[in-house]
């Protein structure tokens, strides 16, 4: 097959008119059709909705190849065993918190902003609240019994450990298993291509999504989905600000704003591919170049951030619990915030840093507390705006965690890390545009 030239940038072939239009440009013409189309359909919109539901079908279905084979990447990537042992547990550790506080954050303010409130969704909808599972069954049911069934069954948070568990075994294997980590590496590469394929069709899925959800509830629901980006959008500030800004500076002992300048290109891209898997490559040339982390630390810590790292992804997952529950009228105990928190963590660490993994992976959340899947629907039509923040959110968030880690292990080259430099200016470029 000749997909070698085919893979992201020309594959609009069959529409012509979209010819030269990015593809997040793209997606926002279909929101904004749908929305459109929805108002002027009402009700009747229903019956474009099965375009959308096939998108999302699409979507789901990428769901056990690609967390299973980046994930295995990511473990993959360690291959030193003493010093990145060390590195590793550090970088979980870090990863892991920051990524719980980040999910807080987000349940901080889907309950102070109450995104969801004023619309009920129950009316219109007959969903039932599913069953909550306790914490206790939920920490038991992450080790499977039988990897295969798990699959099969997208039993996601199993399929996380038996992964995590495979690559370590394979980095065990010697050569046998530098042989099978190759063979994933190339896996990776394809699944990310059929992410890529299913990801170009979004602008439909999106149109159809957004017609059903304003043809059936009607501005009423827009507006509360306002408060949404609003509450992401200023979490992933206050995150990136306090959480990263004071690990930068109380942990690194290092000037915070040179982070944030140094990380910036980086970010940038992130917030407009959705990608933080895509955007890697300026994410590590942002964390060598500019702020004088070393080859070795962020070759490790990066990659393995651009697949289990997502804070943005589960501040974004508390929010949006948080609206659902609030929509559907459905209140939340102490317990399910704690499983929201748990859940999120680790799925945030399955989400695999493409473009809308994130929304798989509210299902599994709201799963979790037994909210209704069909709030992912609602949120789907938001979801590209949502996924620029969070996207741009984990990339900070891998970039940091690699600065702390190298200044930690005496890998940061103090003397880059402090330069002024100009974000994505050439050379000559860079003293005309300092401040
Ligand atoms: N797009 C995000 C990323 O690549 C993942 C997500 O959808 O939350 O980091």
């Amino acid at each position: 097959m000749t997909t070698q030239e085919t893979g992201t940038g020309k594959k609009r072939h069959f529409l012509s008119f979209w010819t030269g239009m990015k593809l997040w440009q793209q997606i926002f013409i279909g929101l904004i059709a749908g929305l459109i189309v929805g108002a002027i359909l009402g009700p009747s919109a229903a019956a474009i909705k099965p375009i959308g539901t096939v998108f999302i079908n699409l979507i789901k279905m990428l769901i056990v190849p690609l967390i299973f084979v980046s994930l295995v990447c990511g473990v993959t990537a360690m291959h030193d065993a003493n010093k990145m042992g060390r590195i590793a547990l550090k970088t979980i550790v870090i990863y892991l918190m920051t990524t719980a506080v980040a999910i807080t954050i987000g349940l901080g303010l889907g309950t102070l902003l109450q995104p969801g409130a004023g619309i009920d969704i129950t009316a219109a909808s007959t969903v039932e609240a599913r069953e909550a599972p306790t914490l206790v069954d939920t920490l038991i049911g992450l080790f499977p019994t039988n990897p295969i069934a798990a699959m099969a069954n997208g039993s996601v948070l199993q399929i996380i450990v038996f992964a995590i568990l495979f690559g370590i075994a394979i980095n065990l294997a010697g050569e046998a298993g530098a042989k099978i980590r190759q063979f994933f590496e190339w896996m990776a590469e394809v699944i990310y291509k059929l992410t890529g394929v299913i990801v170009a069709l979004a602008p439909y899925g999106v149109f159809a999504l957004m017609a059903w959800v304003a043809g059936t509830y009607g501005m009423d629901v827009l507006l509360p989905l306002g408060m949404v980006i609003l509450a992401v959008y200023l979490g992933c500030v206050i995150h990136a600000i306090v959480v990263y800004g004071g690990a930068i500076s109380l942990v690194a002992k290092l000037n915070p704003i040179r982070y944030f300048q140094g990380i910036a290109e980086a970010q940038a891209v992130a917030f407009t591919t959705t990608s933080s898997s895509g955007t890697l490559p300026v994410t590590m040339s942002c964390t060598q170049k500019n702020l004088g982390v070393s080859r070795g630390v962020s070759s490790f810590v990066l990659p393995l951030g651009a697949t289990i790292n997502m804070d943005g992804t589960a501040l974004y997952q508390g929010v949006c619990a948080l609206f659902v529950a609030q929509a559907f009228g459905i209140s939340l105990g102490f317990d399910q915030y704690v499983t929201i928190i748990l859940t999120a963590t680790l799925a945030s660490i399955g989400t695999a840093g493409v473009p809308g993994a994130g929304l798989i992976m509210l299902s599994l959340v709201l799963t979790s507390v037994g909210l209704p899947l069909e709030g992912v629907a609602i949120i789907a039509g938001i979801d590209r705006i949502l996924d620029m923040a969070r996207t741009a959110l984990n990339v900070t968030g891998d970039g940091m965690v690699s600065v702390v880690v190298a200044k930690s292990e005496g890998e940061l080259d103090e003397a880059t890390y402090g330069r002024p430099h100009v974000l994505g200016a050439e050379d000559g470029a860079e003293e005309a545009a300092a401040h």
